[in-house]
């Protein structure tokens, strides 16, 4: 038996789709193309118009690839819209029901299946056997930005019990995991039993054969210096924050109900430099919010160059379904959100330059996750979360090793190097 499965979206997908796999591997299922697939899956994201139209389309046309396969329609618009995915679809798993899934292969793969609340947080889902592996702490969100579908796609805030999440990481090593990347909305704000997110970093550190721990995403308004410090102070935690801007303005900040201004976000910034200088600060950027005027542009520009952060993920603003910011008024053009868009990323790009150049000659200490374009290279990253080609390697390593490699060239959005022997 086989399946094929399309995800659409961010890293909370790309986990979701994960967890089934696992299921679908648990039941003697193999992953195939398309044509070949008994179920077919489409895991689909809501986080702009333009991505859930798409959804809609791309159904339709997987759909007409393969006529006779189980069709199973998941993810953050299956959640919204189940009545209109369930006449396509032989099932509809929501994002909060996909502990559902490991039923059907005892009742027959059909069903729609969404709850108003997260079924079964605790439960543990097989991984894929990777060297960097996903584990969710939280689900949901409570935060409202105005901008943002999530807490109406994953809903409200529930913390996994420490417990499951240390068998899950345990489970990871065992299986050859060297690095896990702890998942939530909202990390920061992990909160079960009165355990924090730095009570929960401390118990995942002392995880014999555990190499790394990352963490995404940061809510500025929950990170503080007592995690800047706890960072520094783990020796598996990587120096490297992902914390969200969105905004240099904090007119701008204030509509999109961020909690935070400009200064205070800065200060975050530094409290984490001061505690890991060489660490590494990653952000998200949205250009052409309503109401965005050319000045609170500036401020944007002006904040990138006063952060200096070493890489942004920066977007168009979209309205999404269930957001406020999608009923306020002055929208801005899709023509100067384009005139916006461009203008950042040429900055940022300028800045990462400069931020990677100082990389040369600097040796690093790299974990070894894949192999590279190259016959003779891998690919792994620094603890700094830069993706570095090894040249040259030896048949003897593996994915999974770690390695210190000489940096001897800066590339657009990567780095190559060679490992060092002494
Ligand atoms: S913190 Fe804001 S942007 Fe992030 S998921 Fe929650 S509502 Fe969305």
């Amino acid at each position: 038996m086989k399946y094929y499965i399309k995800t659409f979206g961010c890293q909370m997908n790309e986990r979701d789709s994960e967890k089934i796999e696992s299921i679908l591997q648990e039941n003697g299922y193999e992953i195939s193309n398309v044509k070949d697939a008994d179920i077919v899956i489409v895991n689909s994201c809501a986080v702009r118009e333009k991505s859930e139209r798409k959804i809609f389309s791309e159904i339709g046309r997987i759909k007409n690839l393969n006529k006779k396969a189980k069709f199973i329609s998941m993810g953050c618009v299956a959640q919204i819209y189940p009545e209109e995915l369930s006449k396509i679809s032989d099932v509809v798993l929501g994002t909060t029901s996909l502990y559902e899934f490991k039923q059907l292969f005892n009742d027959g793969i059909k069903g729609t299946f969404i709850s108003n609340t997260i079924q079964n947080p605790d439960y543990v889902f097989g991984h894929l056997k990777n060297i960097r592996a996903y584990v969710d702490i939280t689900y949901g969100c409570n935060n409202f930005c105005t901008y943002c579908v999530v807490p109406y796609t994953r809903l409200r805030e529930v913390s996994r019990s420490y417990k499951s999440i240390l068998e899950e990481i345990k489970e990871i090593v065992e299986f050859g995991g060297k690095e896990v990347i702890l998942l939530g909305q909202n990390v920061n704000s992990y909160n079960y039993e009165g355990l924090n997110f730095i009570g929960l970093l401390e118990m995942i550190n002392k995880i014999e054969k555990l190499k790394r721990i990352r963490f995404i995403t940061s809510h500025p308004k929950d990170f503080g210096e007592d995690l800047a410090i706890a960072i520094s102070e783990f020796e598996k935690a990587c120096e490297h924050l992902h914390l969200p801007l969105q905004s240099g303005s904090d007119r701008i900040l204030r509509l999109m109900r961020r909690r935070y201004n400009f200064k205070e976000f800065a200060k975050k910034i530094e409290y984490f430099r001061k505690y890991n200088p060489k660490g590494s600060v990653t952000s998200d950027i949205i250009v052409g919010f309503p109401q965005e005027t050319k000045d609170d542009f500036k401020k944007t520009i002006f904040a990138l160059k006063e952060i200096q952060f070493d890489e942004i993920y920066s977007f168009k603003y979209s309205n999404r379904p269930f957001a406020k910011a999608s009923l306020m008024p002055n929208q801005v053009s899709e023509e100067e959100k384009n005139e916006r868009l461009l203008m950042v990323q040429e900055i940022q790009s300028k800045i990462s330059k400069q931020i990677n150049n100082r990389y040369f000659g600097n040796i690093e200490e790299v974990l070894l996750d894949s192999k590279a374009k190259l016959a003779n290279q891998m690919q792994g990253r620094t603890r700094t979360n830069k993706i570095v080609n090894i040249d040259n390697v030896d048949f003897t390593l593996k994915e999974g090793d770690i390695v210190f490699a000489k940096i001897k060239k800066i590339n657009k959005h990567s780095l190559n190097g060679e490992i060092c022997t002494n």
